[in-house]
């Protein structure tokens, strides 16, 4: 992370012919594709938006065509570059109701609920450069479909901050789950939660849709016995 200038600072990695993860240093965005239209679940770290760009030209794919950025949560690691790619491409930016408040920048972020061993990790995260005031055109509430992926539906999952949310594509067995679940170490709860109780509820809301594909803020994406491990996480 002392280098991060010299270093590349997106990765483009295929997680199935639709599905992309953009990796960063901290964190992960996703680019799912219907056709030529672009989803962007999540848009990483603010000024990495040319290295967005770059990478997805890169994969053959035209940023042009970003139709919507999914915001999962309120965090600078995942919102920093919505508003930049946004703006140059013509992309709505979704997010649930009760964050959309701290994204505009209106309202301070809440600080997390941390456990001793969380606060070094929690302090490395406060390298990821804090996100700017991003734009909200459509706040979204639980169930609504996002109108990508055959179906794509929000399901709001408090806890880790309070308007995270998980998008589910049931057609595709895919589950984006934001930082509620991480898979650093095998599939886990997330850390940073601002409310712990709360997104344990919400997790195992998450299991009972019996994912093929998760994907998560952090950690790779799980695609085999995902249901399986999701469910022992959860329980
Ligand atoms: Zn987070
Ligand atoms: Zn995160």
């Amino acid at each position: 992370m002392d280098h991060v200038d010299d270093a590349r600072l997106v990765e483009l990695v295929e997680v199935t012919p639709r599905l992309h993860m953009l990796r960063l240093p901290i964190g992960q965005a996703y680019v799912w594709r219907d056709g030529t239209e672009l989803t962007l679940v999540d848009a990483g770290w603010v000024g990495a938006a040319g290295e967005i760009e770059a990478a997805l030209r890169g994969a053959g794919l035209d940023p042009a065509r970003i139709r919507r950025i999914v915001i999962t949560h309120g965090h600078r690691d995942h919102i920093g570059a919505a508003q930049e790619l946004a703006d140059r491409f013509g992309a709505e930016i979704l997010a649930h109701a009760a964050d959309a408040a701290v994204i505009r920048g209106e309202l301070p972020v809440a600080p997390p609920d941390l456990l001793d061993w969380e606060v070094p990790l929690f302090e490395h995260g406060l390298t990821v450069p804090d996100a700017p005031p991003t734009r909200v055109d459509r706040e979204l509430a639980d169930g609504d479909d996002l109108g990508f992926g055959d179906g794509a539906v929000v399901v709001h999952t408090p806890g880790h901050t309070p308007g995270s949310i998980a998008v589910h594509l049931p057609h595709h067995g895919v589950l984006f789950a934001g930082d509620t679940v991480a898979t650093v170490q095998g599939v886990t709860f997330g850390v940073f939660h601002i409310d712990r109780a709360l997104a344990r509820e919400s997790m195992r809301r998450l299991a009972e849709l019996r994912p093929s594909v998760l994907c998560v803020g952090h950690g790779e994406p799980v695609t085999l016995d995902t249901a399986e491990q999701l469910a022992k996480a959860a329980a």
